[in-house]
């Protein structure tokens, strides 16, 4: 896991070299992958689904990064709210956490890929690394989740490059960012006051959420009961995309 959290950090590296921009209206970036993603070709960013065009007041939750030590919990808390998710998985975390697989197991929840070893497309590009690394990471859904249907992936730190996208279409796998991003990441993290306004301010029609299964778990369900009193329906992820992407900048 500290790995993990070691990567996620690694981001913020990966992106200072774009300036920050400010935020468009429609969509909730950290403002350098705004302006990361403002400067990205649209035949790569137009590969990914971000936000649902949808009159309904529906959203959907992801947690990247799992399985781990808050699996257990953060899915009690789940089916307790009564709350659909997907889980971004990364290969990795699944072979070092077996046991804490079953945690997925519930209608309520979806899983996808998010790698095995949460690479960093940016530093390395290579076509064969990602390529085994897309093959590892489904290799690890069929022997270890095998009653589990993976169509979705998401890249890790959300870059878009050529290599994955040829391996996402290999492996019939649907590209799936977000458009509401909790910074749940940061460190220091953000308040519980700002966590929220930015719900109450922020949130809108198809929104998909990033978050990562390391949220503190008191602040997520006063975040699900915000969502919820905004009037807007959590749904599953499945569900949110059946309705036409909304592909920023
Ligand atoms: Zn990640």
């Amino acid at each position: 896991m500290k790995r993990i959290k070691k990567l996620i950090f690694l981001t913020f590296l990966v992106m200072t070299v774009v300036p920050a921009f400010s935020q468009d209206a429609t969509f909730h970036f950290f403002p350098r992958y705004a302006a990361y993603l403002r400067n990205t070709d649209m035949q790569l960013k137009g590969s990914f689904y971000y936000k649902a065009n949808t009159d309904r007041k529906i959203v959907a939750l992801t947690f990247d990064d799992g399985p781990s030590a808050h699996t257990e919990r953060l899915t009690a808390l789940l089916k307790r709210k009564e709350c659909p998710a997907a889980f971004f998985l990364v290969g990795q975390m699944m072979t070092g956490n077996r046991n804490r697989l079953q945690f997925y197991n519930d209608s309520l929840f979806e899983v996808g890929a998010h790698s095995y070893f949460h690479f960093n497309s940016n530093g390395a590009a290579n076509a064969n690394t990602i390529k085994n690394d897309f093959q590892r990471s489904m290799n690890a859904f069929s022997s270890l989740m095998p009653d589990h249907t993976v169509k979705y992936y998401r890249p890790p730190y959300g870059i878009v490059h050529r290599n994955v996208i040829d391996q996402m279409e290999a492996h019939n796998l649907q590209g799936v960012l977000w458009s509401f991003d909790t910074m749940d990441y940061l460190r220091p993290r953000p308040t519980r006051q700002k966590a929220i306004n930015d719900i109450n301010s922020h949130l809108s029609n198809g929104d998909i959420i990033l978050a990562h299964e390391g949220i503190n778990l008191n602040l997520l369900e006063e975040m699900i009961d915000t969502i919820r009193n905004n009037g807007f329906t959590i749904v599953k992820l499945s569900e949110l995309m059946e309705y036409p992407n909304i592909i920023p900048f």
